[in-house]
Formats: C-alpha cells, sequence, structure tokens
C-alpha cells in the first residue's frame, strides 16, 4: 500500500499540470503492459482509433489542427485512495500533442534523431500560451508524478469501470465513452 502522504502529493501535482490544455499525463511504468495498443489485436485496436478520429471530426482533439495524420491516444486517469487506472478517453491527436502526452518516448525519440524536441517545446508553449521556462517546470512535475504513480499497483479498468481483459475487442473498449 502506498501511503496518503504520496496520494495527496500526487493530487497536488496532477493538479498543476491539469492548468495547461496540453500536459505529460504520463502513464506508470508499472502499467505499460495494459497498453490497448499493445493487448489488442491490430484490427480492434485500427477501430477504436477510428472511431476516435471520427468523434473528433479527424481534428487534433488538442490543438484543432486538421489535414494531418492522427494518432489513437489512450488518456487515462488516476485515484490515489482506490489505486484504480481508469480510462477516461480514447482522444484523436497530431504528432506533436501526442509525444508532448508521452515525454518520455519523445526524449528517447529526440536521442535518436527521430524528433526534434525544440519543435515539440514550442508547440506545447504555444498551445499554453506560455514560456520555455514553464514547459521545463512542467516537465519536472510530470517526471515527478509518473515516479510517485509508479509506485502504486493499479487495478487498470475500461470506461465502464470493468477490469480490461488480456484481449479487449473495440466495444469493450468504446463501451462507455462519450456518452
Ligand atoms: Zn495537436
Amino acid at each position: 500500500m502506498v501511503s496518503s502522504d504520496i496520494s495527496r502529493e500526487c493530487t497536488e501535482l496532477e493538479k498543476e499540470l491539469q492548468k495547461y490544455k496540453l500536459w505529460a499525463n504520463l502513464v506508470p511504468s508499472g502499467s505499460w503492459g495494459e497498453s490497448l495498443f499493445r493487448l489488442m489485436d491490430r484490427k480492434e485496436w485500427d477501430i477504436v482509433r477510428k472511431t476516435a478520429y471520427a468523434h473528433y471530426s479527424h481534428s487534433c482533439a488538442i490543438c484543432g489542427q486538421s489535414g494531418i495524420t492522427l494518432y489513437g491516444h489512450e488518456d487515462w486517469k488516476y485515484d490515489y485512495t482506490k489505486s484504480i487506472q481508469q480510462l477516461n478517453n480514447i482522444l484523436a491527436l497530431c504528432n506533436l500533442c501526442h509525444m508532448c502526452n508521452h515525454l518520455g518516448f519523445a526524449g528517447i525519440q529526440a536521442s535518436k534523431g527521430r524528433l526534434d524536441y525544440s519543435e515539440l517545446i514550442n508547440h506545447w508553449c504555444k498551445i499554453n500560451s506560455t514560456s520555455k521556462k514553464e514547459f521545463k517546470e512542467h516537465e519536472r512535475i510530470a517526471f515527478r508524478l509518473w515516479t510517485l504513480r509508479s509506485r502504486f499497483e493499479w487495478k487498470v479498468v475500461d470506461a465502464s469501470g470493468s477490469e480490461i481483459s488480456e484481449k479487449p475487442s473495440s466495444s469493450d473498449i468504446l463501451n462507455g465513452l462519450w456518452r
């Protein structure tokens, strides 16, 4: 069991991050296996992400860009007192909004020359109408929250509250979203 001090700190850090329209909501390390993209059959995941693209009128759900390549993004919410990680949304996101949500992965991609990290920072600053200095602070808080979130043993559930199975179908995952 994680102490109530840690639960409280998580809640406070999350509140800090939620001030931003675009923020890094990092998935705890122990839950990586629960990535829907990995768990689902490719065909089923394709149905989920394409349903999300249509739901968001084929535009990025955060910055609103259209006519660009979209990515299906699993957005999770965390109950720190009950240790429940629940699917909050499937978002249609542009590449940079998606990378901002996966800052750890974005850093790795940048180190391999596959992503321009300064372009990511500029995008973040533009969407949030703020400074690069603030990006650094947001980054620090996001990774601190990620470290703390990784100490929990999460029960991972879908949007309707049912525990996620080993091979979820698209209808399992879409059930309970956008009601
Ligand atoms: Zn975007």
